[in-house]
């Protein structure tokens, strides 16, 4: 099989020809025509991640399979599949909970330490392949089809997770981007009113197309009280930073209406500060959230598949493009998400 593999992290991509691979036990292989690219999988190629290498990354695929191992009851040839990137322990408070991001005993990620989709074929434990329902073409919509996964599960679990309840205002810090873009989607679908929070004036209108009330431009001086105006001073019931600085998280918590909820998923990750007596006396909530439990998942396949939401998808090229789409993704010049197609 072709596999566009990353030998050392910040080293170029090289597609090489690897033996295909064979389902063992308790394991399945598929056949990817899709695989998509975002930020989470450009932080491997960066060595901003926790991966080994060499290592072929992507998670978010668009699948069918095509060989099955021994003890593997759920799938069977054929049967069109995406993947939940993580691997949980199965047995742990956590995982009894449905909280499978926080599970303490995490095993391989698909991507970080066992090849993920920037190939031909991937071979994974079979409890990571995800059947598709009906309604998802895994063909001819490839490239959606492929990152409903994460780029539109992960904003699905903040909506559930942050409880966004409808006639809210929300603020989707970093709107522009992949998780950004399809946050915007998501919590219009839960029926907020969105401000989308962005730097680069490029993207404010696709924020818009994502279904954004307005735009507050990021880079100006007064950010809080641009959306303490966009909120008619009322304030901004849920911030959702995928900038994660501190800056923008300090800034986010100060527009808190009472009652907010302030969500980080990443970003820089930096520390801030914010008053306890503020905290207080809005009631609020700072909470982090990450990826989407398996469930989750399988709702946001089983929502796209009824047409509640449909990811935007903006960039499609050739697993021979990595690079120059890897180049993109690292200067934030994607506005959605892109995606390669395979095959
Ligand atoms: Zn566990």
């Amino acid at each position: 099989m072709k596999a566009m593999v990353l030998r050392a992290p910040n080293a170029p991509f090289v597609m090489e020809e690897r033996p295909d691979p064979k389902a063992g036990p308790g394991e399945a292989v598929a056949r990817v025509f899709a695989c998509g690219a975002g930020l989470t999988i450009e932080h491997i190629r960066a060595g901003r991640a926790p991966a080994t290498f060499p290592r072929i990354i992507g998670h978010e695929i668009s699948a069918e399979i095509v060989d099955v191992g021994a003890g593997v009851t759920e799938l069977r040839v054929g049967d069109p599949v995406t993947c939940y990137f993580y691997t949980s322990c199965g047995h742990c408070r956590w995982c009894r909970e449905n909280r499978q991001t926080i599970c303490p005993n995490q095993g391989p990620r698909v991507g970080y330490q066992i090849d993920g989709g920037y190939a031909e074929l991937i071979k994974l434990p079979a409890h990571n392949f995800l059947k598709l329902p009906e309604g998802l073409d895994h063909r001819a919509k490839a490239p959606e089809v492929a990152v409903i996964v994460d780029a539109l599960a992960t904003p699905f679990k903040v909506v559930r997770y942050a409880n966004v309840r409808p006639l809210e205002q929300v603020a989707v810090v970093g709107a522009g981007g992949g998780l950004g873009i399809h946050m915007i989607m998501m919590a219009k679908w839960a029926g907020a009113r969105v401000i989308a929070v962005e730097r680069s004036a490029g993207k404010f209108e696709g924020c818009r197309k994502a279904g954004a009330d307005a735009v507050v431009d990021a880079s100006g001086n007064d950010v809080a009280g641009a959306l303490m105006e966009a909120t008619g001073g009322a304030g901004v019931d849920v911030v959702i930073d995928f900038v994660s600085s501190q800056s923008s998280l300090e800034t986010g918590f100060v527009a808190l209406a009472p009652g907010g909820r302030l969500v980080t998923l990443g970003g820089s990750g930096e520390d801030f500060k914010v008053s306890a007596r503020a905290l207080l006396n809005k009631e609020a909530v700072v909470l982090g959230s990450r990826y989407a439990t398996r469930q989750e998942c399988l709702d946001t396949l089983a929502l796209a598949a009824r047409g509640d939401f449909w990811p935007m998808v903006t960039e499609v090229h050739p697993l021979a493009d990595a690079e120059k789409v890897h180049a993109r993704l690292a200067r934030a010049e994607v506005i959605g998400r892109a995606a390669l197609t395979i095959g």
